[in-house]
C-alpha cells in the first residue's frame, strides 16, 4: 500500500547508526507496526530514484532470510525506509550472551546464522543483482520465532563508503580493496564475503576480531586491514570450534564465490543440522527481558 509520513505514528527510538536513527512506528490505518530507518542526510535525486526502485523490487521478494520491506518515503530531504520490525539484532544479542550471560553462542547457531546470511546474500545477487556492502552484526536481525534476516542492503554504496571512510567510530568490516582503491579497480560481490567472515568471527569470539584498543586513529585502523593479515581462528587458541568452522573462515580471505561457500562442509553440515534456533533465541531474549535489557529498546 501507498502511504506518507503523516500516516505513521512514532512509538519511540529503537537504535541509532551512522546515518540516522531507527524508530518503531505504527501505520494507523492498518495497525501495522514497522521499523522506520530515517536517513538524515540530504538524499540526492539519483539516490531517491534508486531507493524507490529498490522499494518496488523489495516488496516482491520472497527470501525467508531477507527483511520485509514496506517502502521508502521522502520527507524534507530525508529518506525513511520502512521495514518489518524484528526482536533484536546480532550486535546486541552477542554482547548480551558473552558480556552479561558470560556464555557463548554455540557453533551450531553460528552455522544457522552463516547459512541464513549466505542464503540472503546469494539471493540478492542472483535474483536482484544487489551487492549488500554493509554486512555486520547489527544488520542481521532476529525474532522470537527463530528467523534470521538480513537488512540494510542496497542503500547507496556511495553513501555508505563515504560515511565509513570518514567516520572514526566506524569499525572496518570493509574488505581491503574497498578501503584502498589502488588494491582493486572496483570491488565486486566478493567484498561481502570478507565482511561476512569478519562478522562470523566476531559472533564466535564475542568481540571484534581486530584489536581495536591499539588503534588510536582511523589511519592506523584502516591500514591494519589493508596491510595486515586477515584475522583467523587458531585450533590451539580456540579449542571450542570444529575444524570445518576454522576452515570456512580460512577460506574467506580468498574471496570464494557463494556457490563454493554453499558447498563448504561447515555450511552443508549446518544446513542439515536439526538445530532448534527458535528455542535458543527465545531463551536468550527471555533472559534479556527478565533483566530489563531490551533486545531493542
Ligand atoms: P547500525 O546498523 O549501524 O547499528 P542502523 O541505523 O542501521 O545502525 O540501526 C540501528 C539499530 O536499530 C540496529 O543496531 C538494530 O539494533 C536496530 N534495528 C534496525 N533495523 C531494525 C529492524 N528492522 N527491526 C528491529 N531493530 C532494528
Ligand atoms: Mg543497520
Amino acid at each position: 500500500y501507498e502511504f506518507t509520513a503523516d500516516d505513521l505514528t512514532d512509538l519511540g527510538e529503537i537504535g541509532r547508526g551512522n546515518y540516522g536513527s531507527v524508530n518503531k512506528m505504527m501505520h494507523q490505518k492498518s495497525g501495522t507496526i514497522m521499523a522506520v530507518k530515517r536517513i538524515l542526510s540530504n538524499v540526492d535525486e539519483r539516490e531517491q530514484k534508486e531507493l524507490i526502485e529498490l522499494a518496488v523490487v523489495m516488496r516482491s521478494t520472497n527470501c525467508v532470510n531477507i527483511i520485509q520491506f514496506f517502502g521508502a518515503i521522502f520527507k524534507d530531504g530525508d529518506c525513511w525506509i520502512c521495514m518489518e520490525l524484528m526482536d533484536s539484532s546480532l550486535d546486541k544479542f552477542y554482547k548480551f550472551v558473552y558480556g552479561v550471560m558470560k556464555s557463548e553462542i554455540p557453533e551450531e547457531i553460528l552455522g544457522k546464522i552463516a547459512v541464513a546470511t549466505l542464503n540472503a546474500l546469494s539471493y540478492l545477487k542472483s535474483s536482484l543483482n544487489i551487492i549488500h556492502r554493509d554486512v555486520k552484526p547489527s544488520n542481521i536481525l532476529l525474532d522470537r520465532k527463530g528467523n534470521i534476516k538480513l537488512c540494510d542492503f542496497g542503500i547507496s554504496g556511495r553513501l555508505i563508503d563515504s560515511i565509513a571512510r570518514t567516520n572514526v567510530g566506524c569499525r572496518p568490516y570493509m574488505a581491503p580493496e574497498r578501503i584502498d582503491p589502488t588494491k582493486a579497480q572496483q570491488y565486486d560481490i566478493r567484498a561481502d564475503v570478507w565482511s561476512l567472515g569478519i562478522t562470523l568471527m566476531e559472533l564466535a569470539l564475542g568481540e571484534f576480531p581486530y584489536p581495536i584498543q591499539e588503534w588510536d586513529n582511523v589511519f592506523k585502523q584502516l591500514s591494519q586491514v589493508v596491510e595486515g593479515e586477515a584475522p583467523r581462528l587458531h585450533r590451539d587458541k580456540h579449542p571450542r570450534f570444529s575444524d570445518e568452522f576454522i576452515s570456512l573462515l580460512k577460506e574467506v580471505p580468498k574471496r570464494p564465490k557463494y556457490k563454493d561457500l554453499m558447498i563448504h562442509q561447515f555450511i552443508k553440515n549446518a544446513q542439515e543440522a536439526p538445530t532448534d534456533t527458535r528455542a535458543y533465541v527465545e531463551s536468550v531474549l527471555a533472559k534479556m527481558d527478565e533483566m530489563g535489557i531490551p533486545g531493542i529498546p
